[in-house]
């Protein structure tokens, strides 16, 4: 029990392996009398004696490995193959042992006690090798493990997948009751960001955390790894934060720069549940992750400000044409039959602004411009800034009718009241207001358009047709246009 590392919550196994033993023995046994097997001085003394004897071995083998798949299916419900590692493991052991104690018999029977200097030394020394090969194929498979997590983790894009899959990956590999990742949100505070309950008892808890404060926290001021192996050994840093049942911690920094920016803290129920090589595997893992969510951040912020315009905040010309492209691919995939409106607005006169008050004031006015439309369209469709001046909504779902009364709406808020401007050119140190109106077009598909990028060209033209060319401040959709001409 204590080398398999087994608390008192798996004491049902005790007994369990008990009955297992005495089954796999009594059958064994049963198999080596059936097989003329005897007892004693003639036990081995003659070369057939070999039969009962190989066969009592293979056959322990056999019940063993098969009482073992037997209590994984139906007692833990696990998936195991019949025939795995385990099994050729066990037989490979059982042909290095069975002629060593086969000699041991041997010469015990000719020396007596002195047969243990002979045959047993080696034989401990062999069984240590072994031991020592076993381990380093375990830390060399966790390695591997590890590796790979590691790929998986700076191949991902964004910085929520990156902890998803950390703790997901963190939970199969090593054996955790409970993960805790926090993330410093200022000099003297870090927040927990992710959390896993492997017994799903604890929902996610709302915990905040200052330098020195609880496990975390202490490593944090610390400023390295800890391990705890009890938890009498963290009973000083024990409060609510701490999971009532943790007993071993893993605890490590996740660093940028030098700088520490997460702490990430894994919990087992058991004593002794960690090996020192685990604690390695986790430092490694966490400087995986340090490395993976720079990269993600880095991504995201790139991709932001390549999707938008640094003036306004609202979205660029670009990102909205894939957006349109997107809404209607994925019109077509669903055959859904709703119509898609575009509002195109363009601002009257906006050379003379610039001319008048300077472009410092021109600027002014268009990020105000974009901040009331924002207003005005809330969550209802896609705002974008399409050009210089020109500003575009896409209301998927919304058809003519419903699209030309949110175009009035936003021709009245910007009539309502002007813009103000700060830095412009009047010899005045007072901010001055500054008035402008729009031209704005509307078109629906599928009404007046087949594709994506027609909608914006019937919009563009519903604008200039029918509100620039008739005297501007007006709306116009696709419609009226085309019903003019005719
Ligand atoms: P209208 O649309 O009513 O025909 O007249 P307009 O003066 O608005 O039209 P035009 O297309 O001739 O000029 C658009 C002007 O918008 C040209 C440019 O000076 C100004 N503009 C475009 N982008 C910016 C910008 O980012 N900042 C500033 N300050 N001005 C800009
Ligand atoms: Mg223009
Ligand atoms: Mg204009």
């Amino acid at each position: 029990m204590a080398k398999m590392r087994i608390g008192k919550t798996d004491l049902h196994r005790l007994p369990i392996n008990l009955i297992m033993f005495l089954m796999i023995s009594v059958g064994s046994a049963s198999i080596y009398y059936a097989l003329g097997g005897t007892h004693g001085e003639t036990a081995v003394d003659s070369i057939t004696d070999v039969i009962p004897i190989v066969s009592y071995v293979l056959f322990q083998i056999l019940f063993n490995q098969f009482s073992i798949k037997l209590i994984s299916r139906f007692l833990y419900k696990k998936e195991a193959k019949w025939l795995d590692s385990g099994f050729f493991w066990d037989l490979l052991t059982a042909s290095l042992v069975l002629p060593i104690g086969l000699i041991l018999y041997i010469v015990f029977a000719e020396y007596g006690l002195s047969a243990i200097f002979f045959v047993g030394i080696p034989f401990v020394f062999i069984s240590g090798m072994l031991m020592l090969y076993h381990n380093s194929k375990l830390i060399n498979d966790y390695l591997k493990k590890t590796s790979i997590i590691g790929h998986e983790l700076t191949g991902k894009l964004g910085v929520k997948e990156v902890l998803d899959i950390f703790v997901q990956r963190l939970s199969e590999l090593l054996p955790v009751d409970y993960i805790y990742v926090y993330d410093v949100c200022s000099a003297n505070r870090m927040k927990l960001i992710r959390f896993f309950d492997r017994s799903n008892e604890i929902d996610f808890p709302n915990i905040q955390l200052s330098k020195g404060q609880s496990i975390s926290g202490n490593t944090w001021s610390k400023g390295g790894s800890v391990f705890y192996k009890k938890k009498a050994d963290w009973s000083h840093l024990e409060n609510r934060y701490t999971p009532g049942r943790g007993e071993s911690v893993l605890s490590v920094p996740i660093e940028r720069n030098n700088d520490i920016v997460g702490i990430v803290t894994i919990f087992s129920n058991r004593k002794h549940a960690f090996f020192q090589f685990q604690f390695m595997i986790l430092n490694i893992l966490g400087n995986y992750l340090g490395v993976a969510i720079d990269n993600a951040r880095h991504y995201e912020k790139t991709k932001e400000e390549s999707e938008r315009c640094g003036l306004t905040g609202l979205y660029n010309y670009r990102y909205f044409e894939d957006h349109l492209e997107n809404v209607f691919d994925s019109w077509q995939k669903e055959q859904r039959v709703e119509p898609i409106s575009l509002i195109l607005l363009d601002i009257d006169h906006f050379k003379q602004v610039n001319d008048t008050y300077g472009h410092e004031s021109g600027n002014e006015v268009l990020a105000s411009l974009a901040e009331r439309l924002q207003e005005v369209v809330g969550t209802q469709g896609t705002l974008a800034r399409y050009g210089g001046e020109e500003f575009v909504l896409l209301l998927p779902g919304s058809d003519e009718t419903e699209a030309i009364e949110v175009a009035y709406s936003i021709r009245t808020s910007l009539i309502q009241r002007p813009f103000i401007s700060y830095e412009h050119m009047n010899n005045t140190p007072e901010p001055i207001p500054i008035s402008v109106t729009a031209s704005i077009g509307v078109a629906t598909y599928p009404d007046h358009c087949e594709e994506a990028l027609d909608l914006i060209r019937q919009a563009d033209r519903a604008m200039y047709l029918g509100a620039k060319q008739r005297g501007r401040d007006k709306v116009a959709s696709y419609n009226e246009i085309i019903q003019t001409v005719q």
